[in-house]
């Protein structure tokens, strides 16, 4: 009986292992499925605003030809301020311009700056 006893305790306390062992590997592998996401995300936000692959090279001849740069050399003109710019909707540092295909930085410029009326 008493060998029975701890048999049973025995069995008990392996399953106990086991099933805590399952929920730490989960746990490990749950949290390190949301940290590369999160990262991989967070390279995706900074490939997007320097990705010109996409670009034909007829869209990045416009960009040239209008002197876009990713900082503009004036204090008070930028992307951000240009009637032009179109505003990144998920919180991006970059956007997008109406008269160039691509991403441009907020604080960029380029030679068809329009001030926001
Ligand atoms: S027109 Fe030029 S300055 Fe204006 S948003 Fe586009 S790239 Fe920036």
């Amino acid at each position: 009986m008493k060998s029975k006893n701890l048999l049973a305790n025995n069995k008990r306390g392996r399953r106990s292992f086991l099933i805590q062992g399952l929920y730490w590997i989960t746990g490990v592998s749950v949290w390190g499925i949301q940290g590369g996401c999160s990262k991989r995300q967070d390279d995706e936000r900074i490939d997007f605003c320097q990705d010109l692959s996409h670009l034909s090279e007829a869209e990045m001849a416009v960009r040239k030809q209008l002197a876009y740069v990713e900082q503009s050399s004036f204090a008070d003109r930028n992307c951000k301020n240009c009637q032009l710019f179109v505003k990144s909707q998920e919180g991006l540092s970059c956007g997008s311009c109406l008269a160039m295909k691509g991403p441009v930085a907020e604080n960029g410029y380029c030679s068809v700056w329009a001030p926001i009326n």
